[in-house]
């Protein structure tokens, strides 16, 4: 089995993410897509309560799975006590799957800072590591290959919408409905977030 892994905040959950992991199911032909929440250690008041972020992941897989209907949402990260690391979640995984493949998904902003990432240079022992282009995270062309200790596949991407730029757009209470799927956008309404 091919197994990819794609964690984040989803704070909330954006187009962005939605077009990550459809693209990646389709060309790294995944059969499996984990969808993790993670903690987010350095939250602030304005942020949604992990139960919300769990949901809206949810509703995410949900969208994932109208195209490729592999993806699953995985809450351990949240659940777990203490801080959850990205190389503890992909040693388990190597534990549960020990002849499957792996690929961690990220992004090119969190690729740049991975070297800092705890054990980060166990992590391609564990997996491929395969990451999307970010145009709006402030890297210059070709900057995201120039740390060489953790090898990676690399895919250009290039929409440009963070959840931040939503957070922000949402306190205004200026329109986002082009940057989420729409039943997070509803999601977000009901339950009055980010105001
Ligand atoms: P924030 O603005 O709060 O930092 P974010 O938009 O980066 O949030 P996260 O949930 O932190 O969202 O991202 C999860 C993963 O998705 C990370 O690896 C991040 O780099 C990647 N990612 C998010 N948006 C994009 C995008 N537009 N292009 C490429 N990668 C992205």
């Amino acid at each position: 089995m091919r197994i990819g892994v794609f964690g984040g905040s989803f704070d909330p959950p954006h187009n962005g993410h939605l077009a990550i992991c459809i693209l990646a199911c389709e060309i790294l032909g995944l059969d499996r897509l984990l969808v993790s929440v993670s903690r987010n250690p350095f939250k602030s008041p304005s942020d949604a309560p992990d139960d919300h972020r769990l949901l809206m992941a949810g509703l995410l897989v949900t969208e994932i799975n109208r195209s490729s209907p592999v993806a699953t949402l995985d809450a351990r990260e949240l659940e777990q006590p203490g801080p959850s690391y990205t190389v503890d979640m992909l040693r388990r995984l190597r534990l549960e799957y020990p002849a499957d493949e792996l690929f961690l998904i990220v992004g090119e902003d969190s690729y740049r800072d991975m070297p800092d990432w705890m054990e980060s240079s166990m992590i391609p022992q564990f997996c491929t590591v395969v990451v999307f282009a970010r145009r709006d995270c402030g890297a210059t062309g070709g900057g995201v290959r120039s740390h060489e200790l953790i090898p990676a596949r690399f895919v250009d991407f290039d929409i440009p919408v963070s959840a931040t730029g939503v957070r922000d757009l949402l306190a205004k209470k200026e329109p986002v409905a082009h940057l989420l799927p729409r039943a997070i956008a509803g999601y977000i309404e009901a339950n009055g977030l980010y105001r």
